[in-house]
């Protein structure tokens, strides 16, 4: 497991952060995740797109370039162990200064970034999933570091013996609590349109992307509890578990009507990741 803090790198156990960074106190800054194999990060530019937009939706002033976030980004993973699979992670916050709410006026941006080894789900392994009012706030297509709703839902996802919790404003569902949802109906891949209340996930862009690729109808709409219960397949998306489904929902089964579709978009997809991190 290796660390890093604005340039400075070691043994993640032992890395420490400056108690004014902002992260600490507001959550005031962004962060990315995605796995790695044979060293090479799946979809980084896709990742890389979508920090730069989140920084700029607030207003963070990281001056760091593309190449050089990349090249100290692989500078960690180089440095990790050895394992087929690693997980990646950064984030930048707005920086270190003292405690008061407004942007301070001379803080510069941190990077934070750790590697560590990954296993990847078996994507035949079904995950149960608990329902959960979305009480989130709506910067949900900012990858913030405020995750308490999140934290909160998971755990209580964890305590019903569930993998995911699916949340829901009313009656429309939104997403996962650190992953996206879609649903197989009549052989049509639906997910929610990327608004204010869901991320826009670079799993859930390439699903549907491979959908369109391979002849399956795409449709953006936001669905509700009553269609995700009653949906042929319901398909969890995420960085570190790429594709998975759902068997059940509170307890309820769910899916198993279109398994067919589902495999074959599992497959495409783990084709892809395999496909796009061969070694350099
Ligand atoms: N939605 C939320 C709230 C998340 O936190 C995540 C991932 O962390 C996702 C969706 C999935 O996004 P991605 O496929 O880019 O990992």
């Amino acid at each position: 497991n290796v660390g890093y803090y604005n340039g400075t790198m070691g043994p993640l156990e032992e890395m420490t952060v400056p108690m004014g960074d902002r992260a600490l106190y507001f959550g005031d800054g962004i962060y990315e995740a995605t796995c790695v194999a044979n060293r090479v990060p799946f979809a980084l530019d896709d990742h890389l797109d979508r920090m730069y937009n989140s920084l700029r939706l607030l207003e963070i002033p990281f001056k760091m370039e593309r190449d050089q976030v990349k090249a100290e980004l692989q500078k960690v993973i180089d440095a990790a162990e050895d394992s087929p699979i690693h997980f990646l992670y950064w984030q930048i916050s707005r920086g270190v200064a003292m405690r008061n709410h407004p942007f301070p006026t001379d803080a510069e941006p941190t990077l934070l970034i750790y590697v560590k080894p990954h296993t990847m789900k078996s994507m035949d392994k079904p995950y149960k999933l608990i329902s959960m009012e979305d009480i989130r706030f709506k910067l949900c297509n900012i990858k913030t570091l405020n995750l308490i709703p999140s934290v909160l839902a998971n755990q209580r996802a964890v305590e019903h013996g569930c993998d995911e919790a699916v949340l829901h404003r009313g009656s429309r569902v939104t997403e996962c609590a650190h992953s996206n949802i879609s649903i197989l109906k009549d052989g049509v891949l639906q997910t929610a349109p990327t608004d204010e209340l869901i991320l826009p996930g670079i799993t859930r862009k390439h699903l549907l992307a491979l959908a369109k690729e391979h002849g399956i109808s795409v449709l953006e709409k936001p669905f509700s509890m009553v269609e995700l219960m009653n949906a042929d397949e319901v398909i969890v998306t995420s960085s570190s578990a790429l594709c998975m489904k759902a068997e059940s929902i509170d307890g309820i089964p769910v899916g198993g009507k279109d398994p067919q579709r589902l495999k074959f978009l599992q497959d495409a997809y783990l084709e892809k990741f395999q496909r796009e991190t061969q070694p350099k």
